[in-house]
């Protein structure tokens, strides 16, 4: 049995008043999350803040990007070991705006995969077609290409250690989701294909829909039987509404 996952992507909101508040109001809702992980990706600069808030908390931390290098001359960036040393769980790798506004190819995506994991770190691998994309019927060649890519590099054992998050771009930040079914069928395409190198791992693989999750939508999204939860951007920054998520699941 698949433990839901629910994890808040903060992207680059918030500043240390308003991050305390937020934390405050998510430990005190604790209790509601229905068996659900949670765990929500502050910006770095707040991830020993964030560490210590949930130290006493089932809620996990998790980082939005990592560097592919373990350490050197890359001015801006943050490695692996930096993270693990913060007590950081989970990593987003191939996130949409990463790949888009900073050029992430599916290669580098892999690299960073395989960094998070050398540091005992769990990726949140994140794939998902464009509107283009998917109006060009090219939704399933797009995912199991940037899928592929990291299963070449990591094989099939190493996603044992990890979570697949379905993101389609077209959903992200634009209030618009996909259905229930469309983001099932995608899933149960991943599952099967990650299914078709090793079942087990399949069974195990917990894959998180992400797209403009809300309170309103959560329970119909998280009901579908390869749904394991949720990536939530925007309605992750109210804790009121993230907390409704969480509580979504159905255990
Ligand atoms: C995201 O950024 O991963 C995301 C899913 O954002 P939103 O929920 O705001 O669409």
């Amino acid at each position: 049995m698949r433990q839901p996952l629910v994890v808040g992507n903060w992207k680059m909101h918030g500043n240390a008043g308003a991050i305390r508040s937020l934390m405050a109001e998510l430990i005190e809702a604790e209790d509601s999350f229905s068996g659900a992980e949670v765990g929500v990706c502050p910006p770095f600069v707040f991830l020993p803040m964030v560490t210590e808030l949930c130290a006493a908390s089932s809620i996990r931390v998790g980082a939005q990007n990592v560097s592919q290098h373990d350490s050197g001359a890359f001015t801006g960036e943050v490695s692996g070991a930096m993270l693990a040393e913060l007590g950081v769980t989970y990593v987003l790798v191939g996130h949409s705006e990463r790949r888009d506004l900073f050029a992430e190819s599916n290669e580098t995506v892999a690299e960073k995969f395989l960094a998070a994991q050398a540091q005992g770190l769990t990726p949140i691998l994140c794939v998902g077609e464009t509107l283009q994309q998917r109006e060009r019927g090219e939704t399933e060649k797009t995912v199991l290409a940037q899928l592929n890519t990291v299963l070449a590099a990591a094989g099939t054992v190493a996603f044992a250690s990890s979570v697949l998050a379905y993101e389609p771009v077209w959903a992200i930040g634009t209030g618009e989701t996909a259905s229930p079914e469309e983001a099932q069928q995608v899933h149960q395409l991943l599952r099967e294909h990650i299914s078709s190198e090793d079942s087990v791992v399949a069974e195990a693989q917990r894959i998180l829909y992400g797209g403009s999750v809300k309170d309103t939508n959560a329970r119909a999204l998280f009901s579908q039987p390869d749904i394991d939860g949720g990536l939530v951007g925007g309605a992750s920054l109210e804790a009121g509404q993230f907390a409704a998520i969480c509580a979504s699941m159905e255990i």
